[in-house]
């Protein structure tokens, strides 16, 4: 009876340490504050994929999407408004893209968009739809209607690249679209 006991106890301690691990496997593939996948998570699905299209040949595309003047929303409005902006876009964002894209927090008020199986024009418009949507949120802080718009840089995975150039490249053309005034999407060529 006491070796069924202590079986027990055992048994009952493998499953929390199975949840424990669980959740923290979650956790560490998650940003915290909006839920998406974390940096590391989406390097992760950046490599997947590089990997497929080695194989398969069919493109994909990356969007770098970066709140503009968002330093500004949050010496206007306070830090806890800014964060509630990121998750706002986080859940619009995440809520527009099919089912095979993945949406990351990259950094600070930086996202990272990964669609699979993806033409340049076509990931231009996801990101432009991207653009709108954050337009048009809903967004108030006491009577003031806070206005959020971002800018969007596109690149479309090019054979034999390392994921970090192709990042590289949405980086330089999200660059281009703050410098010719913001609120905009610019595809790399
Ligand atoms: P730009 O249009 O050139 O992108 O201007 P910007 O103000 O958005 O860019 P900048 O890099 O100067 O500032 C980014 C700001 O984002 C500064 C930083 O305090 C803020 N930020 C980064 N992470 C968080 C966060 O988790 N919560 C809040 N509320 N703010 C954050
Ligand atoms: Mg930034
Ligand atoms: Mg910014």
């Amino acid at each position: 009876r006491r070796l069924k006991r202590i079986a027990r106890i055992s048994d009952s301690y493998q499953f929390e340490l199975q949840d424990i691990k669980t959740r923290f496997e979650q956790a560490s593939r998650s940003d915290y504050l909006t839920g998406l996948s974390n940096r590391l998570d989406m390097y992760k699905r950046l490599e997947a994929e590089r990997s497929r299209t080695a194989r398969h040949g069919k493109p994909f595309a990356v969007i770098m999407a970066d709140i503009d003047r968002f330093k500004e929303i949050n010496d206007t409005f306070g830090h806890d408004l800014g964060d509630q902006v990121l998750v706002t876009i986080a859940r619009a964002f995440a809520g527009c893209l099919r089912g095979e894209d993945s949406c990351a927090r990259w950094g600070g008020e930086e996202f990272l968009i990964l669609l699979p199986e993806t033409c340049g024009d076509d990931a231009l418009a996801v990101a432009e739809r991207l653009r709108g949507l954050a337009e048009n949120l809903a967004l108030e802080s006491g009577t003031s209607r806070i206005r959020v718009t971002i800018s969007l840089g596109v690149a479309v995975y090019a054979a034999g690249e390392n994921i970090d150039s192709c990042i590289k490249r949405a980086d330089d053309a999200l660059y281009r679209a703050k410098n010719a005034g913001r609120n905009r999407s610019v595809l790399h060529v």
